[in-house]
């Protein structure tokens, strides 16, 4: 018996080329992905312009599936996160931010993260596995059920409840390309959720090749994890940097810039006390980046038990915000959404744990896992000028 396919994993040319498997003509592909994406519809039987045979054939070969929800927790503020099963004992988180003329969710693209940066409790996870297409998708999916997108009339198309993705969750996605690329064209398909190329952004941690080939393949917004002006500093931080130089890095964000659909790409930087903030380091960063068109986004540090760092003092951000904005570069400070919630996602990140395999294979016990993604899940921000 052939496994059934999860359609909410397969693009425009994937469903065509499985409808065409099933004797059927491209545009029922075009039908089926509004009733998936647009309509929200699992139910084979209630996509009544498809023919009863068609139908017939998709229960036969094919479901609509998204992961199980483990816990729902709404903040005050209206941030609401999901723990997903993924099966196998992991879990995935996915965060929806709602601004006032936004609404932005943070997908995940892997269970853990084999990067392994110093400061990331994703990283210190361990890397379980990849995610199917389908569940990527699945998350915004899901997020369109959840927040009731699809109950309105003329579905999620008009309603644009989530207009913008980030793919800012657990993982690596660029370690996880084939999967990260399908959910991309699927979430820009305007059969599917029709977003914006510049609203939908991947953040990377510097996966060269990679970002090389995304710049082919579907440019999207880009954001780079870059934390370190220096490649001693960034080998330590983001270990990826050992394979793939700053010089490299930034030669292909300058190449990405001549494909992508905003003049300008995104610096992470997580602002860590005595390690990164000084003012010489950002001397040094404006030196760096001189050549490339960007915006610098500075994340408080999200501590973590057993990291053994800390978070630079306000005072302390505020002024490198300032060094940088001076020299024209626009900066923000993320600011931490869904503050009411992120005790329980404490409490979340040890059922995380517990449930990742990978995570009972290693020695001695650290709490709050998942405590590094609420405040990168945050995109909320503060501009300094
Ligand atoms: N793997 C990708 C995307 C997910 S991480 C990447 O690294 O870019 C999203 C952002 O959160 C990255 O910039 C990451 O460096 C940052 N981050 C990770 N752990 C953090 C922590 N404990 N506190 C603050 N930001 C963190
Ligand atoms: Fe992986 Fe990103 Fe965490 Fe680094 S910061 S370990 S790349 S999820």
């Amino acid at each position: 018996m052939t496994a059934h396919v999860n359609l909410l994993g397969l693009d425009a040319d994937g469903l065509a080329r499985r409808c065409a498997d099933w004797g059927q003509k491209p545009f029922r592909a075009r039908q089926l992905m509004r009733w998936l994406h647009q309509r929200g519809e699992a139910d084979f039987d209630a996509m009544t312009d498809l023919a009863k045979s068609f139908r017939e054939v998709l229960r036969e070969r094919a479901i609509v599936a998204a992961p199980k929800v483990l816990r729902d927790h709404v903040s005050s503020d209206g941030t609401r996160k999901w723990l997903l099963d993924v099966g196998g004992g992991n879990a995935v988180e996915t965060v929806f931010i709602p601004e006032t003329d936004r609404g932005t969710l943070c997908v995940s693209t892997q269970a853990g993260c084999a990067v392994n940066c110093l400061f990331c409790s994703t990283g210190k996870q361990g890397f379980s596995r990849n995610l199917e297409a389908h569940e990527i998708v699945a998350q915004l999916w899901h997020a369109n059920h959840a927040l009731g997108a699809y109950a309105r009339e003329g579905g999620v198309a008009g309603d644009r409840i989530v207009s913008n993705v980030v793919f800012m969750g657990m993982g690596e996605p660029l370690q996880n390309y084939a999967s990260t690329l399908a959910a991309l064209r699927i979430m820009l398909d305007d059969n599917a959720y029709g977003l914006s190329r510049r609203r939908v952004t991947v953040s990377t941690s510097g996966v060269v090749p990679m970002i090389d080939r995304l710049r082919e393949d579907c440019p999207v917004a880009l954001a780079i994890s870059l934390h370190a002006p220096n490649d001693a500093l960034r080998d330590e931080l983001v270990p990826l940097n050992r394979k793939y130089p700053l010089r490299e890095l930034l030669a292909a964000c300058r190449k990405y810039l001549e494909r992508a659909p905003r003049d300008f790409v995104t610096f992470e930087y997580v602002m860590l006390d005595g390690v990164n903030d000084s003012d010489r380091h950002a001397v040094e960063l404006l030196d760096l980046v001189r050549d490339v068109p960007c915006k610098f986004n500075l994340i408080p540090f999200n501590p973590f038990p057993g990291s053994g760092l800390r978070k630079s003092a306000p005072e302390r951000i505020e002024a490198f915000a300032r060094r940088l904005s001076e020299a024209g570069i626009v900066t923000t400070v993320r600011r931490t959404r869904g503050d009411d919630i992120d005790a329980a996602c404490g409490q979340l990140a040890g059922e995380v744990r517990d449930r990742t395999r990978l995570r009972q294979r290693m020695v001695g016990s650290r709490a709050g896992v998942a405590t590094g993604q609420r405040e990168r899940s945050s995109v909320a921000l503060v501009e300094h000028r």
